[in-house]
């Protein structure tokens, strides 16, 4: 609750593969939030060290030094099966360990505070939910409940469930899952809307770190309409640092018959490297990569061309071709007839990707005008605003039509795959078909649940089994079953079923549980993260106490090097204050895991020796800084003595 007591503001959340974003609508606009070191994006990345959990940028800074227990690419992992063959591939480059546990559902092993610990990728996604929480809570300053949460528009269900869970294990009320293209469009539709009013059809192209999502769109005036959309969970920034990674491997076993891909930190470093200079190749030809005592002490140095990072690369880049085609044929809308292109998602940068994408639409300009980094978390933050009942002209009456990815449908005879929601129908939805028995007194069916677009059900994905049992006892093909597939607006499905023959209703209703976690399991885990916020916020506190005594010690220090200070104190006063100032610095030094509150003892014993010595050598200042409200504290103290005209040329920061 905010002050006003109201619900407090609904942000909307781009939970991104290698970087989140998060926006709030203010003011009648959107505002993106930046995080404590000033940036917009925020890496999803999560550590686990001795002594604390670190989450974003604190995390990826000392992703080299601890690299088994860094995770990144959660989202790479998030309602997968450990058996995912895209998932054994991600296991083999990356350097924390990922083991299979109940169900197939992949576990991420880390040592945290000297113990294994395990967690599923929706609790690493929780803890950047988290993260994210809490910069727009800085920024607000007020507690945040609710959000919306973008998805890779290809996102299948179980993976849009999982990320829900992740976003409640973080303890949000998840308004709304939504597709990352269809945000971007929001934030393109709302940006352009003053120029036109004439019906658009506006291509998103979305390539991102881990994912890459292609939409239709028709926006006229307040309405976006998804027409199709396509796309690859598994295509992204990462992919093209692993082809540089990979090359500069190859290279290094040439130069020096080294293996480095078994070393995790060597490899940490070098991804590191590869994915600066990629970034640097999208405004230059060429660069170079230099990585000291790579392996063995062996200095590392190379030069790479944008020619040779495009030729790692070509492959991928032409797979989006693909991907688009697809898209533009299901809308049933000629790439002619397209009236924007819309370049969203940080890979969007790369120069080739472009080149291949104008002239995939026959030299059409792409509209680079919203920033790519930020739309979807823009577009979260209008959805956001309008879920919670914002008031505001700009997005009140805006209608968002968003379909369904992937066909749904129930395993028959001869393991067909039976379609009851064809992809790109709009949501939610619901479809309805008959089923009978196929023996006589058949009491029970079962069948299974898919979601994809093969003929045969092995080749798609299982997302559950079904089991309806007490039909009465008939011959066979006499019951009658009605199967009911139900998709929400989050794109997610729950599945049911009627017998009626004999007028006796049997429903039951079924989400999909394959590999999600239990509402057991996310309750723990919610204890859990109970725990890491207490961690979390003792450790705040810690660094403020210890940059508050630290910033009076070095006050301290430097004011008595001062003439006009130091001249106002006796010999033996001087050196009472020069050796508690190095003792307590010594102090801080010796104990880098100090609590708060012994930080707070140190700093009431160094106050206890210098109070009574500022007071005695500055009666006068501290008499008249009396009257003040805080003069009797040491701060208060000190403030006085050092803002007083005669050392006002004391530099004390
Ligand atoms: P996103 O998930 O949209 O934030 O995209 C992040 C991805 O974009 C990461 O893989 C980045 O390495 C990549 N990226 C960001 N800037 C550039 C750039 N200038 N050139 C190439 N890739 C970039």
């Amino acid at each position: 609750m905010d002050q006003s007591g109201s619900e407090g503001s609904a942000i909307g959340i781009d939970l991104g593969t290698t970087y989140s974003c998060v926006g709030v609508w203010q003011h009648n606009q959107v505002e993106i939030i930046f995080n404590d070191q000033g940036n917009s994006t925020t890496p999803s990345y999560v550590a686990f060290t001795n002594t604390q959990q670190l989450t974003g940028e604190a995390a990826k800074n000392q992703a080299a030094r601890n690299p088994t227990n860094t995770i990144f690419d959660a989202k790479r992992l998030i309602g997968r099966r450990f058996n995912d063959p895209f998932v054994q591939n991600d296991i083999k480059l990356w350097p924390f360990k990922v083991i299979a546990g109940d169900d197939d559902k992949p576990k991420i092993v880390i040592d945290y505070k000297y113990e294994e610990k395990q967690f599923s990728a929706e609790e690493i996604s929780s803890l950047v939910l988290t993260k994210m929480r809490r910069i727009a809570e800085d920024y607000l300053g007020s507690t945040v409940k609710n959000a919306v949460i973008t998805v890779p528009a290809y996102f299948n269900d179980s993976q849009r469930q999982a990320t829900k869970d992740a976003g409640v294990i973080a303890g949000l009320n998840v308004m709304r899952i939504i597709n990352e293209p269809t945000a971007a469009a929001i934030a393109y539709g709302l940006h352009r809307r003053s120029k036109t009013d004439r019906e658009r059809n506006v291509f998103i192209f979305d390539l991102g770190g881990g994912t890459f999502d292609v939409s239709l769109l028709t926006i006229k005036e307040d309405v976006f309409e998804v027409k199709a959309t396509a796309g690859d969970t598994h295509l992204g920034g990462e992919d093209f640092d692993d082809r540089m990674v990979n090359h500069f491997v190859r290279e290094f076993k040439r130069k020096n018959n080294n293996d480095i891909s078994e070393s995790p930190r060597a490899l940490r470093r070098l991804r590191t490297a590869c994915e600066r200079a990629k970034r640097i190749l999208s405004s230059t030809a060429e660069t170079t990569i230099e990585v000291d005592s790579l392996y063995e002490d062996i200095d590392f140095s190379s030069t790479i061309t944008r020619a040779r990072f495009e030729d790692l690369n070509m492959d991928l880049f032409r797979k989006c071709l693909e991907t688009m085609k697809t898209c533009l044929s299901d809308a049933k809308i000629d790439k002619n007839n397209v009236h924007d292109v819309v370049l969203v998602g940080g890979s969007t940068r790369i120069p080739k990707v472009q080149e291949l994408l104008r002239d995939f639409f026959n030299g059409q300009e792409l509209c680079k005008s919203i920033n790519p980094d930020e739309a979807v978390a823009r577009g979260a933050a209008v959805q956001a605003a309008i879920l919670s009942g914002q008031r505001s002209e700009k997005i009140q009456n805006l209608l968002l039509l968003d379909v369904t990815p992937l066909s749904l449908g129930v395993g028959t005879k001869g393991d067909i795959f039976k379609v009851l929601i064809p992809r790109n129908t709009p949501i939610p939805a619901t479809m309805e078909d008959g089923f009978t028995t196929i023996e006589d007194n058949q009491t029970s069916i079962s069948f299974g649940v898919y979601e994809g677009e093969r003929t045969r059900t092995v080749d798609n994905n299982l997302l559950g089994n079904f089991r309806l049992s007490g039909i009465p006892r008939a011959p066979k093909g006499v019951p009658q079953i009605t199967i009911c597939f139900d998709i929400d607006e989050n794109g997610i499905l729950s599945v049911s079923a009627e017998e009626k023959a004999t007028g006796k209703r049997n429903k039951i209703t079924i989400t999909n549980d394959k590999g999600r976690l239990t509402k057991e399991e996310i309750e723990r885990i919610i204890e859990e993260a109970e725990k890491f916020k207490a961690e979390d916020d003792a450790y705040k506190k810690k660094i403020e106490a210890k940059n508050e005594l630290e910033h009076y010690v070095f006050n301290m220090r430097n004011a008595i090097e001062h003439e006009n200070f130091s001249s106002k104190l006796s010999l033996a006063d001087k050196k009472i204050i020069e050796d508690i100032t190095e003792q307590t610095l010594q102090w801080l030094e010796d104990n880098q895991l100090a609590s708060a509150d012994e930080i707070k003892f140190t700093m009431e014993e160094f106050e206890g020796i210098c109070v009574p010595i500022l007071v005695k050598a500055f009666q006068d200042i501290v008499d008249v800084g009396a009257r003040g409200a805080s003069s009797s504290s040491f701060e208060g103290i000190l403030n006085n003595v050092l803002s007083m005209s005669s050392f006002s040329g004391l530099n004390l920061e």
